[in-house]
């Protein structure tokens, strides 16, 4: 958090709660939420963290202090047999280590956690009176709810009487029992309602636990009886009327009764086992029929949780580890423009700097102008930030109603920031663009990437070094490294003084360890360079199946625009750019004055062709961490390839296997959805073991 004073404080803190309790209302009261969870969870820890820092503005009624909910006018209220609570947030790994730490200095041990999947949906609370269903409530703000019984009345999955052996369980079998779950809808039927909801000119709901809140509360039973609504139940108001001694117990009880409990929980008794528990669920996550939103880790034992307690808005002995939000708000402290190598100016947000989906996101690509204008964000704005496809951070848009005064409108640059010539808007692009062939930040940025890991992968060569050589004229486009000496390099200042403020210099050691390096970058492969000269279009799987076509610089320089397009994985746009990059006087001149230097122009046969072609035809996907077979992707990539394998960076239906590893993106879903086969890591040992397809 930047600094603030107490005024800035407590007007940031007013204009937060304003916004949440808008947002709460939304999406408790209408079912219409207007931003994300997570948005708004980001929202809510950001008070949190305000109130904690200026307790004077922790107020009673604060939102970080309630249970949100609300009970509508048009429902009867029902006062719960006793509060129904929230649950406290852990966002990462982290914050539920520490959580039970907490729990361990608590009792002076770690009791059994039952971890149970954290459904999202709406809760529910069922009332039998002598074994019958009589009441049904939304949870409404945790004392009292909103009465849904005769809409619960058509939901199939909740029993309208308990069955006999559960009902002479119970300490007093004639006595009220309220008990708890979570009402939701299956993916598919929130599709299909949505689909008939579009085909009717309808609303679509935002999401389906959306759906499910607000086909519960329908005025008219009939509705809430025609949308298809499932239940998984959990909990009981007292859990003395159960006569078992913890959660686990209840959940087998409510089995007995007749209710639905969800079948992935487990009884954990390390930090360890809830860890990998939770790793576990958030991988599966995609593959369930209905939709989690983490994990609820509860302390098993009834007498324990009775020992812990709660706070005003949720039970200490239970913790949900919620899975890792793909989106935040922040702060847009201003909006920078990036020259990148062939020329394309790009804004980009600079952020106040925020975790999400598991790191730290300071800058965002905002693509150009009009994007810039489309989504409306200014300089000042509390922005929504999603890391898009896993990796790649993306502003999504203001949040208008935290607009400062002064939030300023983004002004595109009229000349080049680095070189200072007018940049061109051409007929049709979006881009702005810096045409000057002498543009420092162009050739930087050409230098950089032909010095990176994909490409030549030249160690030492970094940012600093290539922003001097640039600065002082010593290197304009990737040949230049090939002529540089030890002597020159040594005495190249580094941009930095030192104690005395006289300017550092190289020295010896890092200059002939770099020179040694550029020299060993000359016996890389065709397809490194191919990636290196940053041809549009051409990534290190096209690369590698252009040399795999045309195995040399002499043969590629030869193959019309026709023949390249011939090849596999190459579209019209890559062939097209190829061939005339080929052609282009300048970029002629650098390859031959890079094959002057000696630059190897030809692929070299990899150890891997000595190989059985055996996995030719088989074209793979990998995704995910390879942890347990302890080998980067790429290098697991190599050595598939190295039996005739492909290995595609997109899954498509022609894709033959997609290997998962931990934590896999959005291609491990695409597999589930094509129903292309999904190989885990063991199974992805297997084929490089043996060079064998898989046996499924
Ligand atoms: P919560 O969803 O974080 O957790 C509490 C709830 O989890 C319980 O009340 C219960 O209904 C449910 N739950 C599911 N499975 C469970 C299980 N196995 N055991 C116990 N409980 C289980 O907290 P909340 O107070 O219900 O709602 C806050 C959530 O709603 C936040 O995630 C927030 O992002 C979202 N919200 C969003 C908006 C918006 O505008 N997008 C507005 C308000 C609230």
């Amino acid at each position: 958090m930047a600094e603030m004073t107490a005024e800035e404080a407590r007007s940031r803190a007013e204009a937060l709660r304003q916004e949440i309790e808008h947002n709460t209302y939304l999406y408790y009261a209408l079912d219409a939420p207007e931003i994300s969870d997570a948005a708004y969870d980001s929202l809510m820890r950001e008070l949190k963290a305000l109130e904690e820092r200026f307790p004077e503005l922790a107020t009673l009624d604060s939102p970080t202090k309630r249970v949100g909910g609300y009970v509508e006018r048009q429902f009867q209220p029902i006062r719960h047999a006793s509060r129904m609570y929230s649950l406290d947030n852990a966002m990462d790994e982290e914050e539920l280590a520490a959580w039970m730490d907490g729990i361990v200095r608590l009792y002076g041990f770690l009791p059994e956690l039952c971890c149970e999947l954290k459904i999202d949906g709406s809760s529910l609370a069922v009332t039998y009176r002598d074994g019958l269903l009589v009441q049904a409530a939304t949870r409404g703000d945790g004392t009292t709810g909103e009465d849904v019984t005769a809409n619960v009345m058509g939901v199939k999955d909740i029993p309208h009487a308990l069955s006999p052996s559960a009902k002479e369980a119970l300490a007093n079998p004639d006595a009220p029992l309220e008990l708890r779950g979570e009402i939701y809808m299956p993916k598919a039927s929130f599709d299909a309602l949505n689909l008939e909801a579009e085909a009717e000119g309808k609303k679509p709901f935002a999401n389906p636990r959306n759906a499910a809140a607000g086909s519960l509360r329908q005025k008219d039973p009939k509705i809430t009886a025609e949308r298809d609504l499932a239940t998984f139940m959990y909990s009981v108001s007292d859990t003395r009327a159960i006569q078992v001694p913890g959660q686990w117990e209840l959940l087998r009880w409510l089995e007995s009764a007749g209710f639905h409990v969800n079948p992935d929980v487990r009884l954990c008794h390390t930090e360890d086992e809830v860890l990998a528990f939770c790793r576990e669920c958030l991988r599966r996550r995609d593959g369930l029929a209905y939709d989690i939103d983490g994990v609820v880790v509860k302390v098993n034992d009834f007498a324990l949780q009775e020992e812990a307690g709660f706070t005003s808005r949720a039970p200490k002995w239970a913790m949900a580890f919620k899975f890792p939000p793909e989106e935040k708000t922040t702060r847009l402290l201003d909006i920078t423009v990036q020259v990148g190598r062939t020329g394309v100016l790009t804004p980009v947000a600079e952020l106040e700097p925020v975790q999400v989906a598991g790191s730290v996101v300071a800058r965002a690509t905002l693509h150009n102008e009009d994007e810039v204008h489309r989504k409306d964000v200014r300089i000042g704005d509390t922005v929504i930030v999603r890391k898009a496809g896993d990796v790649i951070p993306e502003v999504l848009g203001p949040v208008l109603s935290l607009r400062p005064e002064d939030a300023h409108v983004w002004q595109a640059p009229k000349v080049c920031p680095s070189c200072g010539m007018p940049v061109v808007k051409e007929e049709g692009e979006a881009q702005l663009r810096c045409v000057s062939i002498d543009c420092p930040a162009q050739a930087h940025e050409r230098l950089l990437h032909w010095v990176s890991r994909d490409a030549m992968d030249i160690d030492g060569m970094g940012d600093e070094i290539i922003a001097r050589l640039v600065e002082i004229g010593r290197a304009n486009d990737v040949a230049d490294f090939y002529s540089l000496t030890v002597e020159e390099l040594e005495q190249l200042h580094t941009g930095r003084v030192n104690k005395e403020g006289k300017p550092v210099t190289l020295g010896r050691t890092t200059a002939e360890k770099l020179v040694s390096a550029i020299q060993d970058s000359k016996e890389r492969d065709l397809s490194r360079v191919l990636v290196g000269l940053g041809i549009r279009h051409v990534g290190k799987n096209t690369a590698a199946e252009i040399v795999e076509a045309y195995p040399s610089m002499e043969a590629l320089k030869d193959a019309s625009e026709e023949d390249l397009k011939g090849i596999y994985g190459i579209g019209d746009s890559a062939a097209a750019s190829i061939w005339s990059f080929l052609r282009t006087p300048d970029n002629v001149d650098v390859i031959q004055r890079l094959e002057r230097a000696g630059v190897s122009m030809a692929v070299k046969r990899a150890e891997g062709d000595a190989k059985p072609q055996s996995l030719k035809g088989l074209t793979f996907v990998l995704t995910g961490t390879l942890g347990e077979l302890g080998m980067s992707r790429d290098e697991a990539s190599q050595a598939l390839k190295g039996y005739g394998a492909k290995v595609s960076s997109s899954v498509s239906s022609k894709t033959s296997y997609v290997a998962v590893g931990e934590n896999p993106g959005s291609k491990y879903d695409k597999a589930v959805k094509l129903g292309v086969p999904v190989l885990d890591e063991q199974q992805l040992k297997a084929v490089l073991d043996t060079g064998e397809p898989p046996v499924l």
